[in-house]
């Protein structure tokens, strides 16, 4: 497997493996990343990961949001299950976050193996937030939720995040080394679908993003490799 972070995590947003698999193969050459959400895991497990991953790095996309310890096991599993990535919620509190650093650390010396956090879902509008949230900026939430993750009381902080490219550039300023990946991505003339935070290849790259997650915009192009290079075109300007 491959080390390096690709540009494009596809997001394999599909009911069973053998969907995933013809996705997978469509794309192959082209450099890209696969995203597994719950809705594959559940399914189809960790035997998935395995071949998927002889395709591109492979990004577990559960959003683990659980007491600490069970955070640490999940994303031990995900590691074990060959995935390169691996996502918490930010909002996971300092005990939780810290406990994630230290462990990206130890997993580290054995391979790359980044564990993103979640920042604010590109879903929500400050309007939408949970309750005691709801109404809040979204750039200050943003950027707290990093810092609580980037920063803890040992000094090991995870340096990996999730968020819009609207709140990107903030973030970049804040964590010049960071990696941010940001979903939310629609080339023009894309339907929005349920996201609302949208941004297009070009300005998530001028905004600073290190990577994008890309998910209807592939799956429902009519030619996918197409549609996956013009992205990646448009986002690397090569
Ligand atoms: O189809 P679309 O490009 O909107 O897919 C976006 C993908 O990124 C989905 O799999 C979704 O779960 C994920 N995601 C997101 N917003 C986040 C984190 C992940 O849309 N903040």
């Amino acid at each position: 497997m491959k080390s390096r972070d690709p540009y494009i995590f596809v997001a394999l947003d599909v009911d069973n493996a053998r969907e995933a698999q013809k996705i997978v193969e469509s794309l192959s050459g082209v450099g890209l990343g696969f995203k597994i959400g719950p809705r594959l895991m559940l399914r189809e497990g960790a035997a998935l990961v395995s071949s998927i991953a002889k395709h591109g790095p492979v990004f577990i996309d559960c959003k683990h949001f659980d007491i600490p310890s069970t955070m640490e096991s999940a994303v031990r599993a995900a590691f074990e299950s060959g995935a390169q990535y691996s996502t918490v919620h930010a909002m996971s509190g300092p005990v939780a976050l810290e406990k994630m650093a230290v462990l990206e650390a130890e997993l580290n010396r054995e391979r790359l193996f980044r564990i993103l956090a979640v920042t604010v879902l590109t879903s929500f509008s400050s309007e939408t937030l949970p309750f005691g949230l709801r109404g809040c900026d979204i750039g200050s939430l943003v950027e707290g939720f990093t810092m609580d993750a980037f920063q803890s009381k040992s000094g090991v902080g995870l340096k990996s995040f999730v968020c819009s490219a609207q709140e990107a550039k903030r973030i970049r300023t804040l964590i010049p080394d960071a990696f941010l990946v940001t979903p939310g991505i629609r080339p023009a003339g894309s339907s929005l679908g349920d996201q609302v935070r949208v941004e297009t290849p070009a300005s998530a790259a001028k905004a600073g993003a290190s990577a994008l997650v890309v998910g209807r915009p592939i799956l429902e192009a009519a030619d996918r490799r197409a549609m996956a290079q013009s992205i990646l075109h448009e986002f690397t300007g090569a």
